[in-house]
């Protein structure tokens, strides 16, 4: 979906196609230089990151494995709860594995913190992320992002795979939703 069909929905538009892809492709090169030589698994969360995984994988020029967790940690509002559960865990065995985990967007990094601590436990060779976004209370979280694709500010943002109750996932471009939204 293009901005144009929910206009009155969003106040600006942060960063279009063409801004995310070639981010995209850049971040792709440094991973295919820090990985070279070793398997490397990428692990997307759902929901929000399935556009991120789609553009990032196909960006690589290497072969990747992908999979897959649920967890919740937002509920419909606006605010982070920082409660995580997990609602769909991944189907491979990471023990010795190169794990990536490819994510839209890191606020206040409860969800991340808690992702990377439990994934560490399965005895993966090793855990990065990269984040598509970082909103700034992210920077004083204490795990460490190795690729961010932009940092913006701390605003509530739809599209891209980024939701508010279910909607905006389709649209093309990260935008700033109107107050009179989610008001
Ligand atoms: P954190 O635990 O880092 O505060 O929040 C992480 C999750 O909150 C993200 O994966 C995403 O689902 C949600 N989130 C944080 N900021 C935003 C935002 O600006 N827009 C949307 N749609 N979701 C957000």
């Amino acid at each position: 979906m293009d901005v144009k069909h929910v206009e009155h929905d969003l106040t600006t538009t942060l960063l279009d196609e063409e801004q995310i892809q070639r981010r995209l492709v850049a971040l792709a090169a440094e991973i295919e230089r820090d990985y070279e030589g070793k398997d490397l698994l990428l692990v997307g969360v759902l929901k929000g990151a399935v556009m991120v995984m789609a553009d990032l994988s196909r960006a690589l020029n290497r072969h990747v494995e992908m999979d897959w967790m649920a967890v919740s940690s937002y509920g419909s509002g606006t605010t982070s709860s920082g409660v995580v559960r997990i609602l769909k865990d991944l189907d491979t065995d990471i023990s010795r594995r190169h794990v990536l985990i490819a994510e839209d967007i890191i606020d206040t990094g409860l969800t991340l913190s808690w992702l990377v601590a439990n994934l560490e436990s399965r005895g993966p060779a090793s855990v990065s992320i990269c984040t598509l976004l970082r909103k700034p209370d992210a920077q004083r979280m204490s795990v460490d992002v190795r690729y961010v694709g932009f940092d913006i500010p701390n605003e509530f943002v739809v599209g891209y795979g980024l939701d508010y109750n279910g909607r905006y996932r389709n649209l093309r471009s990260i935008c700033t939703l109107a107050p009179h939204v989610y008001g």
